[in-house]
């Protein structure tokens, strides 16, 4: 009787996990595979160009994911935030939304002309290539089981004013996830966003936000996320300056070793 009961327990709890389980993985850069329940997301993750700097997935991890092996499999969505070779390859998201016919993207038009241009077919690949007007607003998506709210903002730095960044606010299974892209530190515009308000579950953060005193207040107020995890670590980067990230957030957990994972 009590190995039946330890064994129906041990069967709840693996059901329970692999049901109701929320994880972030680590791919490289800004790029993360959210798994919530049966819902697999890939956020930035389809590119190859680190600009001499930054983290590139693996060919094979590319190749996976195209040919829809584990743990890419049965994805959901695809989301890229904004159109730098960084975190997205105009090539590799084509290939992607071509083989996997049930795959929708969520990018900026920026995103989709480049995939436009430089994809034959295109055509058969357009309307799973979905966008949101320019305006200030949030906008909404919805499939099965998510919800994704959109919401441009500037893209960090003044030489690159003119690109097209989205933030995604996801909600899957009763949890919210955010993922700035390459947004702005921008007070006025994150007022607007009034972030501080969805009790966010886990955000993706650039981690130059978190490298000094005001920009860790600027997180912990305008973000107010339960977890923050820091992306766009450069390759080789000076662990001193990563040490300041523990200062100032210490529970912040810092993505810069491809397949690490959190859990939320
Ligand atoms: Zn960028």
């Amino acid at each position: 009787m009590r190995y039946l009961r330890s064994t129906f327990l041990a069967f709840l709890f693996i059901f329970s996990f692999s049901v109701f389980s929320q994880k972030a993985t680590y791919i490289a850069n800004s790029g993360v595979l959210i798994q919530s329940g049966s819902s697999k997301i890939l956020i930035d993750a389809f590119f190859t160009d680190g600009k001499g700097r930054f983290l590139t997935p693996e060919s094979a991890q590319l190749d996976a994911m195209v040919a829809e092996r584990p743990p890419y499999n049965n994805l959901s969505l695809a989301l890229a935030t904004h159109a730098h070779p960084d975190h997205f390859s105009p090539q590799q998201i084509g290939k992607l939304l071509f083989t996997n016919k049930k795959l929708n993207c969520l990018a900026t038009p920026q995103v989709v002309d480049s995939i436009e241009a430089v994809m034959v077919n295109f055509e058969s690949i357009h309307d799973r290539t979905l966008t949101f007007p320019l305006s200030r607003s949030w906008k909404t998506y919805t499939q099965e089981g998510l919800t994704v709210k959109a919401a441009y903002s500037r893209h960090a730095g003044k030489s690159n004013a003119k690109v097209q960044d989205l933030i995604y606010l996801i909600e899957i299974n009763g949890k919210k996830i955010l993922h700035l892209g390459d947004a702005d530190m921008d007070t006025d515009r994150f007022e607007e966003l009034k972030l501080d308000f969805e009790e966010i579950d886990i955000a993706f953060v650039p981690f130059w936000y978190m490298t000094n005193f005001y920009g860790a207040e600027f997180v912990k107020q305008h973000i107010a996320a339960k977890k923050v995890v820091a992306v766009h670590v450069p390759d080789n980067y000076n662990p001193q300056s990563l040490a300041k990230i523990k200062n100032f957030l210490p529970n912040a957990i810092i993505f810069d070793q491809p397949g690490q994972s959190v859990t939320f």
